[in-house]
């Protein structure tokens, strides 16, 4: 048994992989090696510290038809890491059970302890955290922005072609992106989250209008944007929301429940503007301001527009 394989169809998330991949190739002194989708990501991934890159498919490919193939390739490995996408979750699932071990999911950590892979995983929408003990072989999957991609660059790592063929069942005819409404905010470095303090849509453009002097994108709550619809789902943080790690949440109206608060608990800095003290957001928040939004939120906009 030797090596760890990571492999993720999300571009952004894969590089990210690479940083606990390359802790648990320094910890079990096994070489690491990219499942690159095609030929443009393997390149992309080729600097970023891996021994080598494999191309297991091509724009064409249904990503949940190479659970056979994928095993093959990762038969040996100690570790296999897979982006917890929902297709990637899919697919590790599969090569899981080809291998005929275990797998664990959405990890946010990874470390080798006494011959064992221990992933640390959040449980209870946040309410917990546990530490699960995989015997190796172990199959991992992790979410976006769980880690950073790493900085360093290094030399390139070779890239082979692996005969991968995906299970020829299902074929992919055409791609059609989702159409979002709007930015990604995912991607935002600052987000102001608004909640059910707001007793009405027009009412958000106070927080529209604090944005636009932040520099900072709109979230939500689930309720405001699957109750309300004052804002589209695409905007809504929590467990069965988006999750994000801006360097500012700003949270304003909103009592911060456990089920929003594990989409966004890994913000650089919280600030919570609530009329309760005794609200949980204060829990959460570096920073709180206890008072009514429909007054605090004018007086901020004009003090930064200063
Ligand atoms: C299975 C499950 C999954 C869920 N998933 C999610 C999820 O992914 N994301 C999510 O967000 N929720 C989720 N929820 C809902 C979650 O439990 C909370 O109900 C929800 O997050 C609360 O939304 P809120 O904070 O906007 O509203 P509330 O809890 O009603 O809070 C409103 C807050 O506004 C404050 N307020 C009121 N008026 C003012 C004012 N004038 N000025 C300042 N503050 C004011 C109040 O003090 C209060 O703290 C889920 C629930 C379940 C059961």
């Amino acid at each position: 048994m030797a090596g760890i394989f990571i492999f993720s169809e999300d571009r952004a998330l894969a590089a990210q992989l690479l940083t606990p991949a390359l802790e648990l190739k320094a910890a079990l002194g096994e070489p690491l090696t990219v499942l690159a989708l095609d030929a443009a990501q393997a390149t992309e991934l080729s600097t970023l510290g891996a021994d080598k890159v494999l191309v297991v498919g091509d724009s064409a490919t249904w990503i949940e038809g190479l659970g056979e193939p994928l095993a093959a390739l990762v038969a040996h490995a100690s570790v296999v890491l897979v982006g917890g996408t929902l297709r990637g979750k899919h697919l590790a699932a599969d090569v899981a059970a080809r291998l005929k071990t275990g797998m664990t999911t959405d990890a946010k950590a990874v470390r080798i302890a006494g011959g064992k892979l221990v992933a640390t995983r959040i449980l209870y929408a946040g309410l917990a955290v546990c530490d699960e003990e995989l015997p190796l072989p172990a199959v991992v999957t992790i979410r976006a922005r769980t880690f950073l991609a790493p900085t360093t660059t290094t030399a390139a790592a070779p890239i082979e072609q692996a005969v991968a063929k995906a299970d020829a069942r299902v074929t992919v005819e055409s791609v059609t992106p989702t159409s979002t409404a709007g930015v990604d905010i995912t991607a935002a470095s600052r987000l102001i989250a608004v909640g059910r303090g707001f007793r009405a849509k027009d009412d958000l453009k106070l927080a529209e209008d604090l944005g636009k002097v932040l520099g900072a994108e709109l979230a939500c709550t689930r309720g405001i944007a699957e109750d309300e619809h004052w804002l589209p789902i695409e905007r809504y943080i929590g467990i069965s929301g988006q999750t994000v790690k801006p360097e500012l949440y700003l949270a304003v109206g909103l009592s911060g429940q456990v089920q929003h608060m594990v989409g966004c608990r890994e913000s650089k800095t919280i600030v919570a503007i609530n009329n309760d003290e005794r609200s949980p957001i204060f829990e959460a928040a570096d920073y709180g301001i206890v008072g009514d939004l429909y007054e605090v939120l004018p007086l901020l906009t004009a003090a930064l527009r200063k």
